[in-house]
């Protein structure tokens, strides 16, 4: 697979910061605390997971940090400016891939400049090609994405996500709904993916193994009221591979986090 180097003019990775993030939700059953009192930093160029089981906030935070809904209390910052709106040089893959089943593999992964209306298509589309060769969709560029397997289709929509040098990745169960096998091949490929381009990401996912297999960080959440409860360095070498997940120092970190939901009362997944 081709390799990549970050555009010359593509921005520094983000910093994030959080503080004192609380989020409730108002519905005819009366308020929902959706997030409480969530502190928390990401470094530049960091890949931070959010790991916890389903309703503890995860895409809430994520959806904070995208501009898409405003926190109730606290700030939510990006490069010390506080969020409203989509921060400038965002990329965000949903756990459905959004791809428009009417337009080419390569005419979805263009559609964010056609919404910024900045550049010129044509001169685009090297790059969208280099992204799209990068993640073996090479030879599907002229495909539609009714022509390809789900795994294709969130690869396509990582390149879409990519192709306008985010600094920032803020990623939502992206391999949630596909095979083992898939989510194990792409797991590795966003790891070098993110090594070549240095972004800051936050991947959200309720599987234990993925988030220590990828991240710099983890930061582990709780439901009722949704919160952070432990953020864990991972510090094992990179890059990693499917069979690190077997060591022990992996599996250490494996059963420190199970402990933690354990403690809670709720499996992880
Ligand atoms: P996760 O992504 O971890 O599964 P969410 O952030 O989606 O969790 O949701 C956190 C909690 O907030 C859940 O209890 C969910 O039902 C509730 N919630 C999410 N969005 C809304 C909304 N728009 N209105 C009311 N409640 C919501
Ligand atoms: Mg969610």
């Amino acid at each position: 697979m081709a390799s990549m180097a970050a555009h010359a003019d593509a921005p520094a990775p983000a910093h994030l910061q959080l503080r004192n993030v609380g989020k409730v939700y108002h519905s005819m059953n009366g308020d929902l605390t959706a997030l409480a009192n969530v502190n928390l930093d990401v470094r530049e160029g960091e890949f931070l997971s959010l790991l916890g089981p389903s309703g503890c906030g995860k895409s809430t935070v994520l959806r904070c940090l995208a501009g898409l809904e405003d926190a109730s209390s606290g700030q939510v910052m990006v490069n010390g400016k506080a969020v409203s709106g989509p921060p400038e040089g965002l990329g965000v893959v949903f756990q459905r891939d959004v791809l428009l089943d009417w337009r080419t593999v390569m005419d979805n992964v263009l559609l964010p400049f056609e919404f910024a209306g900045r550049r010129k298509l044509t001169d685009m589309k090297p790059h969208a090609m280099q992204l799209l060769r990068m993640v073996g969709l090479g030879a599907y560029a002229d495909r539609y994405p009714w022509e390809l397997s789900g795994g294709m289709r969130q690869r396509a929509a990582i390149c879409r996500a990519l192709v306008d040098e985010p600094a920032l990745l803020l990623m939502d169960e992206p391999f949630g709904a596909l095979d083992e096998f898939t989510r194990d091949q792409l797991n590795l490929e966003l790891q070098r993916i993110w090594a070549e381009t240095r972004k800051t990401v936050v991947f959200i996912t309720h599987s234990i193994a993925e988030a220590i297999m990828l991240s710099d960080r983890v930061a582990v959440m709780a439901r009722n009221p949704g919160r952070i409860v432990e953020v864990i360095e991972i510090d094992l070498p990179r890059p990693r591979t499917l069979m690190d997940r077997d060591s022990a120092r992996f599996s250490q970190y494996s059963a420190h986090i199970r402990a933690i939901f354990d403690r809670m009362g709720h499996a992880a997944q």
